[in-house]
């Protein structure tokens, strides 16, 4: 039996690897590759086959011709193939975690529990969603025999940014495919790896030809030509903001629908009566996950002024403990960031912030590990000074929190509303009652207390503001939004 470093390596060893379109493993129509980098070396990790709108148009073509058979199986007999998806990225879980985390630069067993099993167990989810949902509606009106329909949409595309592309290809795909969709994704051209070895495992269980295709590519080309393809029904966008209104604005010209999931800058609010050294310990944790790369990460923490000291102190004790590393090293809690390019815009966040007076408390940044010389590490940086500072205001995609003191409930709500994104938001104390009556007053799609970064299938998840629009993900609402209501009427 092949071991999951043999299988990851097979798999990224194809040169170049290829990508999926209406059932076959293509090098594209012109052959073109990108070179995949390792985050953790800065070396090569594979080769792929890169594809532009030529591929995109094949895709949506393969997937047009695909739908109708697609759509007209039981809801039964698709949940059945999604469950065997699921099964085999189950059986294959090390395999996917290997590339997965080698992708990205994240430690192997955060990638094993969250970008495969977590996405396993969605898949499921949407499946048990669509089992149960009734796709019919008889609807009650004076004089009128009634009844609405909801039915798929036809063709959906999915653009997918690199922090967690496997994940949120499943968070995308799964409820279209159970609704009777099919599918195109364009993979991120800097971690397309799991998007591919998804297919792969889709292709091997069943999934018919041209219900999913996966091209990975750059944005300016494969990206843009499946936003503004005018032959989709719909579109799901995952990355930054201004990504998203080129798409958004692409889609619109086609009156195409489309859920945008966008960036963050999440707020914690920590009150007086919480256990300061483990709250400090949590968001420390939280603002290293994924190597700061999580849209609603808290990246500020607004703390209340009479334990602001202790938990600054406390913070930086933790921030400098953490293990920095390679993604197969078992005591990694930080990896690398995903590219050089990215450590160079953290870099520059860090140097705008100072100059226009932030102050580091904790003064880390772009750095070398031994051994891992070639990586494009960052070590946890601690920023403190007003809420206007250019760091205080955007996303910066790196391993560095904004703390900032607060006087009462007023001020830390006030703070915590003076953003342009809406993600999520957490709010830390024992007192409950207090607790929710502070989450409701922010102004964001996510409000959790005494945690952050709370998912759970069932839980919607989305954005409001520069963070996104069109229902959000992981619920039976993201469901339903990928299937078209048709009313059908007649009078008495
Ligand atoms: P990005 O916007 O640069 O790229 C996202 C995707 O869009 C990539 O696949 C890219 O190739 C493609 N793209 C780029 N230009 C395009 C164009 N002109 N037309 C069409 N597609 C184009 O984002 P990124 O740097 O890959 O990802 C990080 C961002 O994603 C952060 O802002 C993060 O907060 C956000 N994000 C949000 C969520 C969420 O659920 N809200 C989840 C993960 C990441």
């Amino acid at each position: 039996m092949t071991s999951p470093t043999s299988a990851a390596d097979a798999f990224l060893g194809q040169d170049p690897v290829p990508f999926y379109v209406d059932g076959q493993w293509t090098t594209g129509k012109h052959g073109n590759t990108i070179e995949v980098l390792r985050p953790s070396t800065g070396k090569l990790l594979a080769t792929i086959s890169s594809g532009d709108a030529d591929d995109i148009d094949n895709a949506v073509r393969a997937a047009r011709q695909a739908f109708p058979s697609w759509a007209a199986r039981s809801t039964r007999d698709r949940v059945v193939l999604l469950h065997r998806w699921a099964d085999a990225i189950e059986k294959h879980q090390d395999t996917l975690a290997t590339i997965e985390s080698r992708d990205i630069g994240k430690p192997l067993a955060e990638a094993l529990e969250f970008d495969v099993l977590f996405s396993a167990e969605g898949i499921r989810y949407f499946a048990d969603v669509a089992d149960h949902v009734d796709p019919r509606e008889l609807v009650a009106v004076r004089g009128i025999e009634a009844e609405q329909r909801f039915l798929p949409r036809g063709v959906c595309g999915f653009i997918i940014p690199w922090n967690a592309p496997g994940s949120l290809m499943v968070w995308g795909t799964a409820p279209a495919l159970a609704g009777g969709n099919t599918v195109v994704v364009k993979a991120p051209e800097l971690a397309p790896m799991s998007c591919l070895f998804l297919c792969k495992l889709a292709e091997e269980v069943g999934i018919p030809a041209g219900v999913i295709n996966v091209v990975p590519g750059f944005g300016e080309t494969a990206g843009a030509a499946l936003a503004g393809h005018p032959d989709i029904d719909y579109i799901s966008f995952t990355g930054s903001p201004r990504t998203g209104m080129q798409v958004a604005i692409a889609a619109a010209g086609n009156f195409v629908p489309s859920k945008m999931e966008l960036g963050g800058k999440g707020a914690a609010i920590v009150m007086p009566d919480v256990d300061v050294a483990a709250t400090a310990e949590k968001l420390s944790l939280a603002v290293v996950r994924n190597a700061g790369q999580t849209c609603c990460t808290a990246t500020r923490w607004l703390v209340q002024e009479s334990i602001y000291d202790e938990f600054v102190d406390a913070a930086i004790n933790k921030l400098t403990s953490v293990h920095m590393g390679a993604d197969d090293d078992p005591n990694t809690v930080l990896g690398a960031l995903i590219s050089n390019g990215q450590r160079k815009r953290v870099e520059h966040y860090l140097q705008r912030g100072q100059d226009t007076g932030a102050t580091a408390l904790l003064d880390g940044g772009p750095t070398a590990v031994q051994g891992l010389e070639g990586g494009f590490f960052v070590s946890p940086v601690l920023l403190t000074g007003d809420t206007t500072n250019v760091c205080a205001q955007e996303e910066i995609f790196g391993p560095v929190a904004y703390v900032m003191p607060f006087k009462n409930d007023d001020d830390a709500i006030a703070i915590a509303n003076d953003s342009r994104y809406g993600l999520a938001n957490s709010v830390w104390s024992q007192d409950l009652p207090h607790a929710r009556a502070v989450a409701a007053q922010l102004h964001a799609g996510n409000s959790w207390i005494n945690a952050h970064n709370v998912f759970a299938y069932g839980l919607p998840y989305g954005g409001i503001g520069m963070s996104g629009w069109g229902g959000g993900v992981n619920s039976v609402k993201t469901y339903l939004d990928y299937l078209r209501p048709l009313t059908i009427a007649r009078p008495l």
